[in-house]
């Protein structure tokens, strides 16, 4: 049954999804990220350093007092080639043990999978990942904007790599992230992030409306509020040039402001035969928004 997936009586919390830290080939530590995210109004980040695991529960009391400024989750990111040789990166969002980069990729990910964590398809554009290299692992989700990759070779965009997924699957979950690395010569952060809605910022609150995709991505815009009424959709968003209601192939429905006055808001009929339905927005900078799936199939 096809329900709208947006339930937004909540308070919306800013999070990041992919962070390295000094743990692995990150420049920061874990508490100068916590201050440097919390400076931009972020309220939670995981984090996903290659191959090991964070323990947010030993650094929060390895860190004392004050207390980090931001709600910080587990995470980690795997890397290598699966069983047919091609190479993934994956972000797994989640407290994992027995973690080691000698296991390999698809016993990494196994594992990750029985201890519950989400499993995200991080940048395959950078990677190089073909359309087919993102049906075989059954991926929660996709980075649909990666930060760093932008910075590193332009190639930070996973929408194409999301539709395709989205053919198979109608429910894969789009993440804008900054994967942030903080060293010289390896520059970025708040480029990409999610917006959660959620009862509270806790770990328990934003892990569940992560998992049911109750977010939204963005690299700029805002979005104040989404709801459905029948088969109608009405979003409400800061000052934008266009909304777009995005389908498969060819389907899509803009709207836009065409040198007049930004829009604030937008509504669509949500087409009945499309087997899957994004909002979208873009601002007068170019930076996008995307909702996920609006249905939960
Ligand atoms: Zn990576
Ligand atoms: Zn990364």
């Amino acid at each position: 049954m096809k329900v709208f997936r947006y339930e937004t009586t909540g308070g919306w919390f800013k999070g990041n999804t992919h962070i390295h830290s000094t743990a692995s080939d990150g420049g920061m530590t874990f508490t100068q990220l916590a201050e440097l995210y919390a400076g931009g109004g972020y309220d939670f980040l995981f984090r996903t350093d290659h191959w090991v695991a964070s323990d947010v529960a030993s650094d929060k009391a390895a860190a004392g007092d004050p207390p980090v400024p931001l709600l910080w989750l587990d995470g980690i990111e795997l890397d290598g080639n699966d069983d047919a040789g091609a190479a993934y990166h994956v972000v797994c969002l989640g407290l994992v043990r027995g973690m080691a980069r000698e296991m390999g990729l698809e016993a990494g990910l196994a594992a990750a999978r029985r201890q519950g964590a989400m499993c995200i398809l991080a940048h395959p554009h950078w990677t190089g990942n073909t359309l087919d290299d993102t049906l075989r692992h059954d991926f929660d989700g996709v980075e649909v904007y990666n930060h760093v990759c932008r910075f590193l070779n332009g190639k930070s965009d996973g929408a194409i790599h999301w539709t395709a997924m989205l053919a198979e699957n109608p429910n894969v979950l789009a993440f804008a992230a900054d994967d942030a690395h903080l060293w010289p010569g390896h520059h970025g952060w708040n480029g990409g992030w999610v917006m959660v809605n959620a009862s509270a910022c806790t770990a328990e609150a934003i892990t569940a409306a992560l998992r049911a995709g109750n977010f939204y991505s963005s690299c700029g815009p805002e979005i104040r509020s989404i709801e459905c009424r029948g088969n109608q959709v009405r979003v409400e968003t800061s000052p934008v040039q266009f909304v777009r209601l995005v389908g498969p192939a060819w389907n899509g429905r803009p709207q836009g402001a065409f040198g007049g006055p930004l829009l604030t808001e937008a509504s669509f009929e949500l087409p009945a035969d499309w087997p899957w339905i994004w909002l979208e927005m873009e601002d007068i900078q170019g930076r996008r928004a995307w909702t996920n799936p609006l249905y939960r199939i």
